[in-house]
């Protein structure tokens, strides 16, 4: 971090703003210059308080060199991290598809789209139990039963289930779910991430709507700070200008996290555009761009759908998919990797 104080001040409150600093374990270099001096500051800056000190009336500017976050860093960490969900890898290398529907609807929806999407290529099971709606009237989803429809589609075909927390007072329910989804709204539910910290099992951050990459990664910190490292970053498209499309997939995101995290980083493209025949399309570039792993809504009847039916794939759209994207993995990396 570097911080220019301007000259024309009491150099008494700058020597201050030093020895605060020096008592943080920070080491401070000092150049004078003709109009200002260049503080710069060495060591483990992650807990000084940026804006406060550019609050100060002595201080020009500050500007952070090394990023806030430091166990997500790909720097402090140059290998990729596998996250292993029941012994299916995700991260260096391995890809995963995790599909299903938006909301879990009757235990026939569940396991029918569970069987199709894992016979289509999928590996994991998704389906919400506990949905966050713009509108109070809308599905809630089915809660506590629904997560207990999703175990049963798990006993039913094997596939490693993903849902979505909304409340840390429901992580007892969440006993036998195999990877908990934190979604775009509780991206920065500071507190609900603490608490998943303390769990050991892998979570799936959605990057929130308008949230830069270095807070989606300052999210991941929350919780591998707290002790929990199988964290999964996923790239869910962004609010932007633009109305044609429900959000705008931000391809960028899923190549910059990967270089800037060792963490997997995933895309969701169902919720990115809204539509589904923009599934297709943005599933590719993401796979394209080195995502490891997507995640797709898929409906058995996606007219009928009690929640985002616009943006479901078919199971057999699905299938395709996954074929096509099989096809761009192997020019990416050719026939060695699964
Ligand atoms: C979902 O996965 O169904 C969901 C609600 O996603 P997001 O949080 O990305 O909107
Ligand atoms: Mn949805």
């Amino acid at each position: 971090m570097v911080v220019v104080v301007k000259n024309d001040i009491d150099k008494a409150q700058q020597e201050h703003l030093v020895e605060w600093l020096r008592s943080m374990n920070i080491d401070v270099h000092e150049t004078v210059g003709e109009f200002e001096t260049i503080l710069g500051l060495i060591g483990d800056t992650s807990h000084v308080d940026i804006d406060l000190i550019n609050s100060l009336d002595i201080v020009e500017k500050v500007t952070r060199i090394s990023e806030p976050f430091k166990n997500a860093n790909r720097k402090f960490h140059p290998d990729d991290t596998v996250v292993d969900i029941g012994g299916f890898k995700i991260g260096g290398g391995n890809f995963q598809y995790i599909a299903g529907p938006c909301s879990v609807e009757s235990p026939e929806q569940i396991c029918s789209i569970a069987r199709e999407t894992k016979e289509a290529g999928a590996m994991l099971l998704r389906g919400g139990a506990f949905k966050p709606r713009t509108s109070p009237y809308a599905f809630q989803g089915m809660r506590a039963e629904g997560l207990k429809l999703l175990e049963k589609a798990n006993a039913e075909t094997g596939m490693p289930i993903v849902t979505e927390i909304m409340d840390i007072s429901h992580l007892e329910l969440f006993e036998n779910v195999d990877v908990i989804q934190v979604g775009a709204r509780n991206m920065q539910n500071f507190e609900l991430l603490k608490e998943l910290g303390h769990t050991d099992k892998p979570i799936l951050l959605k990057r929130g709507l308008s949230s830069t990459m270095e807070e989606l990664l300052m999210s991941a910190e929350y919780i591998m700070a707290g002790g929990n490292e199988k964290v999964i970053l996923c790239e869910r498209g962004i609010r932007t200008f633009e109305k044609y499309t429900r959000n705008t997939m931000d391809v960028s995101a899923i190549a910059l996290l990967k270089e800037k995290s060792h963490l997997p980083v995933i895309a969701d493209p169902s919720h990115a555009a809204g539509l589904s025949r923009l599934v297709r399309p943005l599933a590719l570039s993401a796979v394209a761009a080195g995502a490891d792993g997507l995640m797709i809504e898929v409906h058995n009847d996606p007219a009928h759908a009690l929640c985002d039916g616009p943006q479901a794939l078919t199971p057999s759209q699905f299938a395709q998919v996954v074929k096509e994207a099989e096809v761009i993995r192997k020019v990416l990396h050719g026939n060695n990797e699964d």
